[in-house]
């Protein structure tokens, strides 16, 4: 069976993670994750950037730094990992779903402006595949309106929208290193913020509300419970594990653009042919080849295609159902608008196996399977 995922591994893990033990101190904040921060900062231009226990968790960060209070309005795609929806719902938020551009399944940011009100606290662009949203335009609306953007590139490190870190443009900006993302520690992810004033109170935050980072620089003389805090920050551990595959981040993400290359070049008389839809990645985008997807005609289509794919022993898969019909989505939000794209998109996306070293043999493999079922 090619496995849809196989988490990266870059080779020197174990011997980071041995490092991390050995050196005594394998709680949050040790050496790895100085390193990995550091790296994040000089890498994608990051003012400030604190690794966590998860994106899920960057989320909530930022849902607390951004100062939203129980029935604030958050816009956010539906289409999209529930983490983004949950983050917002622990400060009480209501969801307001906004439709997808078809081409992109981004939040469409000609569809913002009309969702937002008074109450209107966040705008949150996911950016789906690694492929940016309309960053101009959606930090235009949101300073207009004096809302808060916090950018969910969870599926976006090592990708930029105009020369610019998928992250880094908006007031907060949170990554995923969970292993089915294109580095990873296990579990675990990364908030980063370009603004002075917040750091002291991230840095509470994610230290139970207590300001021992700055006691651990000697900024203070004792460390005291200052705010509301949890505990947002990863053991060295797992920072030793990413620390060995950002060492290599250029490798895995050339090797992924790779296969993404072989995909849509395997698939292309398929698309032609109008049997499917590739990706289509805008001008302005610098993807990181986190996913490769192809839309089918609907979704008994899609159906067919996974069965065949896993008889074929090839291990395919789909995502979302869109966060609106869920009952959950019901209950802490809504549509806004129509829903054009956002149902109808969902039921015909399939993801093919994607993974630092997808062997060349199975890249191939795959796309003949793919078109043997249509050719059928
Ligand atoms: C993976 C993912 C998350 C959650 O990341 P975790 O690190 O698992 O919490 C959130 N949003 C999107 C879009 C994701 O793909």
């Amino acid at each position: 069976m090619i496995n849809f995922n196989v988490p990266p591994f870059a080779g020197k893990e174990l011997e980071y993670i041995r490092q991390a033990v050995e050196s005594g101190k394998i709680s949050g904040d040790g050496l790895f994750t100085k390193k990995c921060s550091d790296w994040m900062s000089e890498a994608y231009g990051l003012r400030h950037v604190l690794l966590t226990t998860s994106c899920t968790h960057a989320l909530e960060m930022a849902a607390v730094l951004s100062g939203v209070q129980p029935g604030d309005e958050v816009i956010l795609p539906s289409y999209t990992f529930v983490s983004t929806a949950d983050a917002f719902v622990q400060r009480g938020a209501r969801l307001v779903f906004v439709d997808i551009r078809p081409e992109t399944m981004n939040l469409d940011e000609r569809l913002i402006e009309d969702a937002i009100t008074e109450k209107t606290k966040v705008i949150v662009p996911v950016h789906y595949a690694g492929v940016g949203c309309a960053m101009d335009e959606i930090m235009e609306i949101a300073g207009r309106h004096g809302v808060k953007v916090v950018e969910d590139a969870a599926q976006g490190a090592g990708a930029y929208y105009k020369g610019r870190a998928l992250g880094s443009i908006g007031d907060f900006g949170c990554y995923s290193f969970h292993e089915t993302k294109n580095y990873s520690m296990g579990e675990g992810g990364a908030l980063a913020f370009p603004d002075d004033g917040v750091k002291d109170a991230a840095e509470i935050l994610r230290e139970k509300g207590t300001n021992r980072s700055q006691f651990f620089r000697g900024q203070i003389d004792k460390y005291r419970w200052v705010d509301y805090g949890s505990s947002y920050l990863p053991s060295d551990m797992n920072a030793a594990y990413l620390w060995a595959q950002l060492e290599e981040a250029d490798i895995i993400r050339e090797d992924r653009l790779a296969s993404f290359g072989h995909y849509q070049e395997g698939l292309r008389p398929l698309a032609d042919k109008g049997y499917i839809e590739q990706p289509f990645i805008p001008d302005y985008a610098e993807h990181n080849a986190h996913m490769y997807y192809i839309k089918v005609k609907d979704l008994e289509t899609r159906t067919r295609l996974i069965s065949y794919l896993k008889e074929q022993e090839v291990q395919a898969v789909f995502h979302y159902v869109p966060l609106h019909s869920a009952p959950a989505g019901r209950k802490f939000g809504y549509f806004h608008g129509e829903d054009r794209y956002t149902t109808k998109e969902s039921e015909r996306i399939l993801r093919l196996p994607m993974y630092y070293r997808l062997k060349q043999e199975d890249r191939e493999r795959i796309i003949e399977r793919v078109t043997a079922f249509f050719e059928a």
